[in-house]
């Protein structure tokens, strides 16, 4: 969100319902939501919907706000002709419509998703693909009837609801318009699938994968690195590697487990039932994965959970230069290793080669030890509360 969004946005509630959370690839894609909240909502890792009712919208109230949406699009485009860039959203343009008071709630959002060509939509929220057949294949029509220029929508899909639908009801929704789907795998271990509650076991999520695609849809897998905690890491790595290989994604996401406040894993914690692990054991994990993984997927790192930024690329050809940069991490020095794990989670450095700057190296390094002075020499302590504020 740029400062002219988050201005825009301040100032009145939209008048189409926005949820919560979106993929970050999503960032500049049509909010259409579908559903309120999460209708399994157990996940111990999950503070996203705590306590929050579960509802399937009405079709007539999300056709609604795809009208409300269209109407701001039209008011869009026509501030861009009339300072004569033919439709197109312009820096100038959005400048334009920041200056002015009469701003239609939403703008943000429908003006980000011109800007990068009025291509994507995503439907919120957790798991849009539990809507009834005919109600998402007519709210989807009705989205492409509207935006015609629309190329791909995407949701989040649980696979124990992937694996209710029908194939031929899934086979029809992709050729609807929902061409993409976003699974949260979190582990292929089904004992760490029941220690956090995912409520779908491994096999299930190779079948639900496995259907996806046969449908027609691109599949991403989100896989949390750390979920096993230190009892069970190496499964956790061995047991996605299988699964994944078995699924062979289109994309495989990595979510590194970030312990927040308020959530079942945090009492799991203090009861002694799941031990974390730290940035260095959870590297040790991911380098475990790799060699038992064999797939042709986008590795994608595409969030700030994540140590190594560098962890991404298309498999398995890039195999060999994730493992050198796990080997490059493992190889540093205590102390440098450390300081990268503070300035990286600090939001000083995004990648590894970054520590090749004498100057990156000093603030990494005089940040280190200001935070274990402050943390008596618990790093892992300072990143578990950097890392809460990232989720
Ligand atoms: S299914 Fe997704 S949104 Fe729902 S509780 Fe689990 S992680 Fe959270």
């Amino acid at each position: 969100m740029t400062v002219l969004d988050a201005r825009w946005d301040e100032k009145m509630k939209s008048p189409f319902e926005i949820g919560a959370i979106r993929p970050p690839s999503e960032a500049a894609s049509l909010l259409v939501r579908v559903t309120r909240n999460c209708p399994w909502n157990r996940c111990a890792f999950c503070p996203v919907y705590h306590n929050a009712k579960f509802s399937i919208r009405g079709v007539d109230d999300v056709k609604q706000d795809i009208r409300e949406m269209a109407a701001i699009a039209r008011m869009i485009q026509d501030v861009s002709v009339s300072l004569g860039f033919e439709g197109e959203v312009t820096w100038e343009v959005r400048k334009a419509l920041a200056a002015r008071k009469d701003l239609v709630p939403g703008t943000a959002q429908v003006t980000s998703f011109l800007a990068q060509g009025a291509k994507h939509a995503f439907l919120q929220d957790a798991n849009s693909i539990v809507m009834p057949t005919e109600d998402l294949l007519e709210v989807l029509a009705f989205l492409r009837e509207t935006f015609p220029t629309i190329e791909r929508i995407t949701s989040y899909a649980r696979a124990h609801s992937i694996v209710r639908k029908k194939s031929e009801d899934l086979k029809a929704i992709c050729e609807a318009g929902l061409n993409r789907v976003h699974v949260g795998l979190e582990s292929g271990s089904d004992r760490v699938l029941t220690l956090v509650r995912k409520g779908v076991s491994a096999e299930q999520h190779i079948e639900a994968g496995l259907r996806a695609k046969q449908a027609g849809m691109e599949l991403s897998e989100y896989y949390m690195p750390g979920l096993g905690g230190r009892s069970l890491w190496r499964e956790h790595a061995i047991e996605t590697a299988r699964v994944l290989n078995a699924i062979d994604p289109h994309f495989i996401r990595l979510r590194t487990t970030a312990i927040v406040p308020g959530t079942v894993l945090e009492d799991m914690e203090k009861l002694g039932q799941w031990e974390p692990m730290d940035d260095e054991q959870v590297i040790e994990e991911l380098e475990l994965l790799l060699e038992h993984l064999d797939v042709s997927s986008e590795l994608s790192s595409d969030h700030i959970l994540n140590l190594l930024a560098e962890l991404q690329g298309k498999l398995p050809e890039i195999k060999p230069r994730l493992i050198s940069t796990i080997h490059r991490f493992r190889s540093m020095s205590p102390n440098h290793r450390r300081a990268f794990i503070l300035a990286r989670r600090g939001g000083m450095v995004e990648r590894l080669d970054e520590m090749q700057d004498e100057a990156a190296q000093e603030s990494a390094m005089l940040l280190l030890e200001s935070v274990e002075n402050h943390y008596g020499g618990d790093l892992p302590a300072a990143v578990r509360d950097l890392m809460a504020h990232f989720v």
